[in-house]
């Protein structure tokens, strides 16, 4: 995949209604990655090109693979909404905008699964997942992308990253509060990891299990699950506590804290 002046090479155009204006010089830096929550690429398309579109993105990826691109690489588009992530505001600003054509959760009626708008689906359609976020875990079922969708997107990203400095992939997820795309069913980890060699825009070192770490930052929040929604699992560490890696995800590790040292007794009861 190719992209010249801010377009992807032989892919279909349709202009989005809504857009910004270009982007600051050094951006875009970021990559969002969505679900349309929805069955049908073509009614995506109509609604971002027709007149009651409130949002857009720059491309839109079909079940088949296919992309049509509705707002050009150089220019903000409206997919973020209200988002927040490492410290950044307003991630329109900063980043391209992927929808990929997808049902998101569905409910699972019989021995049928039912999206958002009525379309139904089979058992072998269907991820069963667990969201990174907590708040999601109540949503078993997720429909699954096509490998050609993954792919495209996969190339997509290589491209984006090739032609523009970009350093970060997200999902929409991780950075509005209350949304769940592109939820379990999109290998985001692998693709980053893949793309960028590390889970984030971050790369901290290589953990294993079994290694003994020391804490870094001044203060650190432990939580319960490698996600920045779950619950704290304790006090925050500080800086030089020791830490034994026993497990890892992505870009978390999962520690165990091992203290040892000597009080005076009388600071203890049973
Ligand atoms: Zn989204």
């Amino acid at each position: 995949m190719e992209i010249i002046n801010n377009r992807i090479k032989g892919a279909k155009y349709v202009q989005a209604l809504k857009h910004g204006n270009k982007f600051r010089t050094g951006y875009p830096d970021a990559i969002v990655i969505h679900f349309t929550a929805g069955p049908n690429g073509a009614a995506t398309v109509n609604y971002f090109k027709g007149k009651y579109a409130k949002a857009s993105a720059h491309v839109v990826v079909d079940t088949d693979g296919s992309i049509t691109q509705m707002v050009p690489f150089d220019t903000v588009a409206w997919h973020a909404g209200r988002s927040s992530f490492k410290g950044r505001n307003g991630y329109n600003f900063f980043s391209i905008g992927i929808e990929i054509v997808n049902e998101g959760w569905l409910k699972k009626s019989g021995n049928v699964y039912r999206g958002h708008y009525g379309a139904t689906y089979k058992a072998e359609e269907i991820v069963e997942g667990e969201h990174r976020n907590p708040k999601y875990h109540y949503l078993k079922y997720w429909h699954e992308y096509t490998e050609a969708q993954i792919l495209a997107v996969k190339e997509l990203c290589i491209a984006l990253i090739e032609t523009y400095d970009v350093k970060l992939i997200v999902g929409h997820e991780e950075i509005t509060i209350g949304k769940s795309d592109p939820g379990p069913a999109f290998p985001l980890d692998k693709l980053r990891d893949e793309l960028l060699g590390s889970g984030r825009d971050e790369n901290g070192p290589d953990t294993e299990i079994g290694k003994d770490m020391k804490v870094t930052a001044s203060k650190l929040n432990f939580r319960t699950s490698p996600s920045l929604y779950a619950a704290k699992a304790g006090p925050p560490l500080v800086r030089g506590h020791k830490v034994k890696v026993v497990g890892t995800e992505g870009s978390w590790s999962k520690i165990k804290v091992e203290v040892e040292g000597w009080i005076a007794s009388k600071y203890i009861s049973e």
